[in-house]
Parts: structure tokens; sequence; C-alpha cells
């Protein structure tokens, strides 16, 4: 394997996170990875940078399929050893008009954007080096969905203290709500993208903890983030910002210089960090 470093962008094939892999071509010093479920879109993508004289790789990954992550897995460690910049970008959002039902769009998006996004991270975390730099992308909408709450969960989600079988329970306490009907009775606000917003700012911040803990790799950082309100085809490009002004914060994060202080663990908007 070679000790060049690597960076990997999930769902970059458009929208924000093809604009990620764009910044990561010109500011990362390493291998730059754009990845897609769809091949063809993904090699379309790359195509694309390369028109603009930028150098991005591809590799096929789908977040929600467990042989496509552990394929993934397999090529960074053969390949490279290890991994520097993860930007865990790939996500999805039903239209506020989708006919599907709300128990089906609960469960899809939860099981793209938290399950899909944390079992990337676990699969690939065992391969971050010393200074690597996460970037797991929630949105401003996990504050709102959070306010929303009922106080016994606002004090769950806050809890400085949650483990990751905890968040996982609570996430897990919300598809069943979304099954049975039950969402509001049980606390929660009705938005499923809120709530996988709220789960993987969790997420992450658990992480940040147990990696802070690793001495053998010093200096890894997770942090989440949002992006602001972006032109892209999950906001029927209805956002004030391009795709490039979007990709802004998610770039300074995974780009953080070695041995910072601050932001770790953090939900980050704007540059700024934020609380619930
Ligand atoms: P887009 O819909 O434009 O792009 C989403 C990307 O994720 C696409 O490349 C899509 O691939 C990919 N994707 C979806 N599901 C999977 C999967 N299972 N495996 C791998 N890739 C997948 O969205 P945006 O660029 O707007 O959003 C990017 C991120 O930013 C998301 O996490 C979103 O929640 C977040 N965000 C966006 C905001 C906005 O205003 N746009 C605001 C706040 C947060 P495909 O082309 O195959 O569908």
């Amino acid at each position: 394997a070679s000790t060049r470093r690597v960076a990997v962008v999930t769902g970059s094939n458009k929208g924000i996170g093809f604009a990620i892999v764009r910044g990561l071509c010109k500011q990362f010093d390493g291998d730059v990875y754009l990845t897609a479920r769809d091949e063809g879109l993904g090699k379309n993508a790359v195509e694309a940078l390369k028109k603009e004289g930028l150098n991005p790789l591809f590799h096929q990954l789908d977040i929600s399929d467990p042989t496509s992550i552990q394929n993934l897995k397999t090529f960074l460690h053969k390949q490279y050893g290890g991994l520097d910049v993860l930007v865990n970008n790939a996500g999805i959002a039903y239209k506020v008009d989708s006919p599907a039902p709300f128990a089906e769009q609960a469960e899809l998006t939860l099981k793209v954007n938290f399950w899909g996004t944390l079992n990337v991270c676990d699969a690939l975390f065992p391969l971050l080096r010393p200074h690597a730099r996460v970037v797991n992308m929630s949105s401003m909408v996990s504050t709102m969905v959070y306010k929303g709450c009922s106080d016994a969960i606002k004090h769950r989600i806050k809890d400085p203290d949650i483990t990751m079988d905890q968040i996982k329970d609570l996430i897990r306490e919300f598809e069943f709500a979304a099954k049975a009907n039950q969402v509001e009775e049980k606390g929660w606000l009705k938005s499923a993208y809120g709530t996988s917003n709220v789960g993987v700012r969790v997420m992450s911040f658990i992480q940040q903890r147990e990696l802070s803990k690793d001495t053998q790799r010093p200096d890894v950082i997770v942090n989440s983030c949002c992006p602001g309100y972006v032109a892209t085809d999950m906001s029927s490009h209805k956002g004030t910002k391009t795709i490039d002004e979007g990709a802004v914060t998610p770039l300074y994060l995974a780009l953080l210089p070695p041995n910072v202080v601050s932001p770790k663990g953090e939900f980050v908007s704007e540059k700024m960090v934020e609380h619930w």
C-alpha cells in the first residue's frame, strides 16, 4: 500500500458533494475520490472535473449497501493502507409534496442518512490515520427538530454522556413511532429528514469523544455541519447558495490544519460552532 494521502467524498456525482470534490482537488495534497452509487453518473462527473483541469479518481459507493461499503474499505486498505479525509455527504430528502406514506419516508430517509452514514463510518474509521478529518453532513433542520421535540427527547439528545447505542435507540424509536403513526404522540416533530440530521449530529459528537481517547491515532477530528441553503436537486434548486458556496464550510472542516483545538465534535454552520 502507498502512504499517499487520500480523501473520499460520498454522494459526489452532483450537488454539494461534487463541489466538495472540486475544492479538495484544488486544495488537498493527495488523491481525491469522487464516489457515487451509480457508476455511470460518477464517471461522467469525473470527466466534467477533468475538463476543468482537475484530477479526481472514481470509486463506486452506495452507502445503503454493506457490500459496496466493504468493497471501498478493501480497496482503500490495499491501495493506501489508510484514509485521511472522509466527507459523508450522501443523503436523501423527500419533497414536501411527496405522496409516499410517512412511515416509508421515515424508513428510507433514516436508512440512507443515518444508518448508511453510520455504516460507512464503522467500516472506514479503522483506516483513519493520525490527523484525519471527518465531515458528516447534517443541517440546521436538526436544530428546528430538536426545538420541536418533547423535553424528554431533548434531554436525551443533549446528554453529554450519550452513547452510540443510545442514539441508535432514539432513532429506532422514531422509526417505530413512524410505523405506528405516533410520531407526534411520542414527542417528535414530523420530519424524517430533520430527525436524520439530529442523528448524524449526535453521532458525530459521540465519534469525536471516542476517537479522542485513541492515543495511537492523535488529532483525528470529526464534525458535522450545515452547508446552508443550496441550489441542488434536493432543494429543487430553490437554495440561495451555489454548490461551491455550499461546499465552503464542509471544505473548511475537511482541511482543518493539524492540532486545532476547535471545532472538534461540533456542529458547524458558516464556519461557526452552533449549539442546540
Ligand atoms: P443532491 O440531491 O443534489 O445530491 C445528493 C447526493 O447523494 C447525490 O450524489 C446522490 O446520488 C447521493 N446519494 C443519495 N443516496 C445515496 C446512497 N445511498 N449512496 C450514495 N450516494 C447517495 O443533494 P445536495 O447536494 O443538496 O445535498 C448534499 C448533502 O447536503 C446531503 O446530505 C443534504 O442532506 C445536505 N444538505 C443540503 C442542503 C441544501 O440546501 N441543498 C441543506 C442542508 C443540508 P444520486 O445522484 O445517485 O441520487
